[in-house]
């Protein structure tokens, strides 16, 4: 599920998808520049627990990947998205931060070290400054 690719959605589509959407969620204690998350819905009207994901054209996808490829028009593949506020079941672009895989994994082994998952910038992290391209450093100190 995680690296299918999006079919581009029609607008139908996308209306039923961003109504399953809560613009109004937590901001996150640790990075209230972020702002509210926006959750995913359940069903049944309760935010999800865990990675949030949308069924359509008969396929499975994750809520938080549509969202970025919706709002961005487009999302990496190979990349993982990062959620900066921690909350895997936020769908807030400005919350997910595409990274190299590498750079997902150091992040999950520094927090799991007692540092805060997500703080370190890719640079930081023994990725050359190419990676940096394109990505999201803004207010990283980069
Ligand atoms: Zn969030």
């Amino acid at each position: 599920m995680k690296n299918r690719v999006i079919p581009t959605m029609t607008r139908a589509e996308k209306i039923r998808f961003w109504k399953r959407v809560n613009k109004n969620g937590p901001v996150p204690a640790h990075r209230p520049d972020l702002g509210p998350c926006w959750l995913w819905m359940l069903k049944r009207g309760e935010p999800c627990d865990g990675y949030g994901s949308f069924k359509f054209r008969g396929q499975r996808f994750m809520a938080h990947r549509i969202a970025v490829r919706l709002v961005r028009g487009r999302i990496r593949l190979l990349w993982d998205p990062d959620h900066l506020c921690l909350l895997k079941c936020c769908v807030n672009p400005d919350h997910i931060e595409e990274v190299p895989h590498g750079v997902n994994v150091r992040r999950g082994v520094l927090a799991r070290d007692g540092g805060e998952k997500s703080s370190a910038p890719a640079v930081a992290l023994g990725f050359s400054d190419s990676f940096a391209v394109g990505m999201r450093l803004k207010g990283r100190g980069l």
